[in-house]
């Protein structure tokens, strides 16, 4: 039987990637990238010569039937994607489900597990309580303004998500004035940037305070970004 191999890379550093993975990229028949270019860098980095083919969230269904028939075929494929984990946030989930859906039991589905910029972000954090909701992106504009709610009510609950450079800081400007509305203006957010990279760090603050941070020096918004809204009792 074939099998499918869903596999974690470096959410940065290069290093960041297990023996098992540079194994198993190294043995299997092909390897789908999110973006080839992107993955070359980490392939050539551990002298990876397996064939590579391109599967990102424009692929359409025809490249899914097409990475289908390679499996009923017997081939043996690794998926990876441009950093972390795939399927957390990025085009890998669809692959899998529909592999899952299009071969049932007629395909291993193993895990090659490694980074994920989630379980990264949570680990320096230190959040005092296990209970965690996870939001992906959010969204830009239908059900933000009801997430923002529902974040800012809850009392216990942490919220974590991922944000890019580009909108940052008009999802602290939310922050804030959500808080302010459920008079928690002190609500602890972090700010895990650019993480395993140079420039790596992590602020902590209220979303007003953390604006000021980045208001004194532009470089703070830069790169890529997880923020976790600690519980309302911190
Ligand atoms: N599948 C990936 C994972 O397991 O982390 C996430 C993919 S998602 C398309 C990319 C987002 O993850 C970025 O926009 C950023 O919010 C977050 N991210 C990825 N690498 C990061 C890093 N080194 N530091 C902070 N956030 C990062």
């Amino acid at each position: 039987m074939s099998t499918l191999y869903v596999v974690g890379t470096p959410i940065g550093n290069l290093e960041d990637i297990t023996f098992r993975a540079v194994r198993i990229l190294g043995e299997v028949d092909l390897i789908l990238c999110e973006d080839t270019r992107t993955s070359r860098t980490l392939l050539n980095k551990y002298d990876i010569k397996t064939a590579t083919m391109s599967f990102h969230t424009h692929s359409g269904l025809a490249k899914i039937d097409k990475i289908i028939e390679m499996l009923k075929e017997g081939k043996d494929l690794a998926l990876i994607t441009d950093a972390g984990t795939p399927a957390i946030s990025d085009p890998g989930s669809l692959l899998v489900s529909k592999v899952r859906e299009g071969l049932g039991d007629g395909v291993d589905i193993k895990t090659v597990p490694g980074p994920s910029a989630l379980t990264a972000a949570l680990s320096i954090v230190g959040l005092p309580d296990h209970q965690f909701t996870f939001i992906g992106f959010l969204p830009h504009k239908k059900g933000r303004e009801t997430l923002f709610n529902k974040i800012s009510e809850a009392k216990k609950e942490s919220f974590v998500f991922y944000e890019s450079t580009h909108r940052i800081e008009k999802t602290l400007e939310s922050l804030r004035d959500h808080f302010e509305k459920a008079e928690t203006p002190n609500r602890k957010v972090y700010l895990a940037r650019e993480l395993t990279k140079m420039f790596e760090e992590c602020l902590v603050g209220s979303p007003e305070e953390l604006i000021e941070q980045i208001a004194e020096d532009s470089n703070k918004t830069r790169g890529e970004f997880v923020v976790i809204v600690g519980p309302s009792f911190l």
